[in-house]
C-alpha cells in the first residue's frame, strides 16, 4: 500500500490547543491514521503555547506578508504530533482562548487570522514546503472554510478537499466589504460562492467548494439536511448529499479504560464488575447522596445550555425521585440552569446533588460509579459522554438525535432478546418523554440479570478510532485516485 500525504487544517488540537471535540479529532486521527498508510501533517496556528510546544528545531518557510504581517510556516514535532505551525505573531500571539479576546468576545480580526490559516494551507499545497506534497487539504469546520474557496478562484484542482462539520452552529460569518481585504475577486460575492445572507460565509464557502464534506456521524449527515436541524444551510448541503458522509468520533481506549483509571476508586472491567459498588459508594460520597447501594444513580455530566436539554431533565425530575432515584450533576454554564440545579439539590437533599464547574478527573469517577447517564441532547453532532459511559458499564439514557442514536442500541423487546441493546433512547424531546425514558431504566435496573446483560453489551462495543480512521484513509484514497 502506497502511503499517502494528506494535510490536516484545524484551529485547535488536543493537547496543545482545547476548546472542544475538534481538537480531540485532529489530535487523535494522525496516529490512527498511520498503520493505514496515511501520512497526515497538521497545519495549525502560531499561538502561544503551540510556538513553545514546538521548541528550537524547526525548520522555517516564509510565506511573506500576511495580513499586515510577516508569515513563517514552521515544520517540527510536539506531542507526537507532525506540525506545520503559521508562525505570524500579529495573528495569533495572544494569550487564552484561540477565538476570544479577554472581555471575551471574538477577536475582532478573526476573518483576517482565519484567512491566514487557509492561505496558509493553500500554499503548502502548491508544494511550499519541500519533500511534502500532499494530495489531499482535510479542512475542519469555518476557521478551515476558505481552504476549498481559494483553491476554485485559484483556478485549481489539487489537491482535493474534505471539510468536516464539527457543529453546525458555528459558522464563521463575516462583513462583505472583507472581500477584497481577504483576496477574494468581486465575482466570489454571489449565491453561488462566498455571500451568505448578505455576508462572507466562511463555513458555507467550504461546504460549497470542497469535493467532499463529512460530518461527526451518520445521523447527524441526515439532519443538517433539513430545515429542523441545518441552521440555514439545509439547502445548499440538500445539494452536496452525494458527497456527504457521516463518520462516528472515536475516543481514546487508554485514556477511558476502566480496567486502568487512576481517577476511579476501583478498577473493573466486564469480567469483574462488582468494584463498580465501590465507585457508586464514593461518588455518592463525593456528592453528599444518600449512601444506598440500591437506589439507582443516574449522573448528568455536560456542558449546562438549551442544546443539551438540561430543561428537560429539570421537568423529568419528579418522576426520577418519584422511583426512588438519586441525581448527581457535574456541569457548569447557563446561569439560570446552574440556578435551577442547585434549587433542586436543596429541595432534595441526599437525593440531588450538584457540582457546578468543569473536572476531568470527576467525570471519570461519575461514569464508574453512576448506575446510569442522562443525555437528553436537543441535537449532537456524535457525543462523547455516551461513548465513555459505554465503556464504564454506566447505561446511557440518551435523545434519539445525531450521534446519540448512531451509537446506543435502545432496549426494546426485539434488542433485549437479540442481545444486541446497550442502553436507553427517547423521543419526542420532551420532559415526559425523558420521564418515561427513566422509568424504563429504572425498571431495567431492577432486573440484574438483564442490567448484567446491557452492560456487557455496551462494555464490549468498540468506539476506538479504528473504524473511523479507516473510513477517512478510504475517503482520501477515493479522493487520490
Ligand atoms: P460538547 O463537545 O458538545 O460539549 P461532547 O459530549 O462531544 O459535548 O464532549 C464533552 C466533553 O467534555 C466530554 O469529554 C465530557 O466528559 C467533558 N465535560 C463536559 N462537561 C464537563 C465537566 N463539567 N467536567 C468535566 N468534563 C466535562
Amino acid at each position: 500500500m502506497s502511503r499517502l500525504a494528506v494535510l490536516s487544517v484545524a484551529s485547535e488540537i488536543y493537547p496543545l490547543v482545547k476548546t472542544g471535540g475538534l481538537a480531540d479529532v485532529a489530535g487523535a486521527l494522525p496516529a490512527a491514521l498511520e498503520p493505514l498508510g496515511i501520512a497526515m501533517r497538521n497545519l495549525v496556528p502560531g499561538y502561544p503555547a503551540v510556538l513553545n510546544a514546538l521548541g528550537k528545531r524547526v525548520k522555517a518557510h516564509a510565506l511573506g506578508t500576511l495580513f499586515g504581517g510577516e508569515a513563517r510556516l514552521l515544520e517540527g514535532k510536539a506531542a507526537g504530533l507532525d506540525l506545520l505551525v503559521l508562525d505570524a505573531p500579529h495573528l495569533f500571539d495572544r494569550p487564552g482562548n484561540p477565538y476570544l479576546g479577554p472581555d471575551g468576545r471574538d477577536w475582532p480580526d478573526n476573518a483576517l487570522r482565519f484567512a491566514a490559516l487557509a492561505q496558509a494551507a493553500v500554499a503548502v499545497g502548491q508544494g511550499r514546503v519541500p519533500g511534502f506534497e500532499p494530495a489531499v487539504l482535510h479542512a475542519h469546520d469555518w476557521q478551515a472554510g476558505l481552504v476549498p474557496a481559494y483553491l476554485h478562484y485559484a483556478g485549481r484542482k489539487l489537491p482535493k478537499t474534505v471539510i468536516t462539520v464539527h457543529n453546525l452552529a458555528f459558522q464563521g460569518r463575516f462583513p462583505r466589504t472583507l472581500l477584497a481585504t481577504i483576496d477574494l475577486p468581486d465575482r466570489a460575492f454571489t449565491v453561488d460562492g462566498v455571500e451568505y445572507h448578505g455576508d462572507i460565509g466562511y463555513l458555507k464557502a467550504g461546504l460549497l467548494f470542497a469535493d467532499r464534506i463529512t460530518t461527526v456521524s451518520p445521523t447527524y449527515a441526515a439532519e443538517i439536511c433539513t430545515p429542523e436541524g441545518g441552521m440555514g444551510l439545509d439547502g445548499l448541503l440538500r445539494t452536496r448529499s452525494a458527497d456527504l458522509s457521516g463518520i462516528l468520533n472515536g475516543i481514546d481506549d487508554t485514556i477511558w479504560d476502566p480496567a486502568a483509571d487512576a481517577a476511579i476508586a476501583a478498577p473493573f472491567d466486564v469480567a469483574n464488575l462488582a468494584p463498580r459498588s465501590a465507585n457508586k459508594a464514593a461518588l455518592q460520597r463525593r456528592f453528599g447522596l444518600s449512601l444506598d447501594p440500591d437506589a439507582p444513580l443516574f449522573g448528568l455530566v455536560s456542558r449546562l445550555s438549551w442544546q443539551k436539554g438540561i430543561d428537560l431533565l429539570l421537568d423529568a425530575l419528579p418522576a426520577l425521585l418519584a422511583e426512588g432515584a438519586q441525581l448527581a450533576v457535574l456541569g457548569s454554564g447557563d446561569a439560570a440552569l446552574e440556578r435551577a440545579l442547585a434549587g433542586a439539590q436543596a429541595h432534595h437533599p441526599g437525593q440531588v446533588a450538584c457540582h457546578i464547574g468543569y473536572d476531568e478527573a470527576l467525570s471519570h469517577l461519575m461514569q464508574a460509579g453512576a448506575d446510569a447517564l442522562l443525555v437528553p441532547s436537543r441535537f449532537e453532532p456524535c457525543g462523547l459522554t455516551q461513548l465513555y459511559a459505554l465503556r464504564y458499564g454506566c447505561m446511557p439514557v440518551v435523545s434519539r438525535v445525531g450521534g446519540l442514536a448512531d451509537t446506543v442500541i435502545d432496549a426494546n423487546p426485539a434488542a433485549l432478546a437479540a442481545r444486541s441493546a446497550t442502553g436507553v433512547q427517547f423521543l419526542p424531546l420532551t420532559g415526559p418523554a425523558l420521564a418515561l425514558a427513566i422509568r424504563r431504566t429504572v425498571a431495567l435496573y431492577r432486573d440484574r440479570e438483564t442490567w448484567r446483560a446491557l452492560q456487557a453489551n455496551g462494555m464490549g462495543s468498540d468506539f476506538s478510532w479504528r473504524a473511523p480512521a479507516r473510513d477517512y484513509a478510504r475517503l482520501y484514497r477515493e479522493l487520490a485516485a
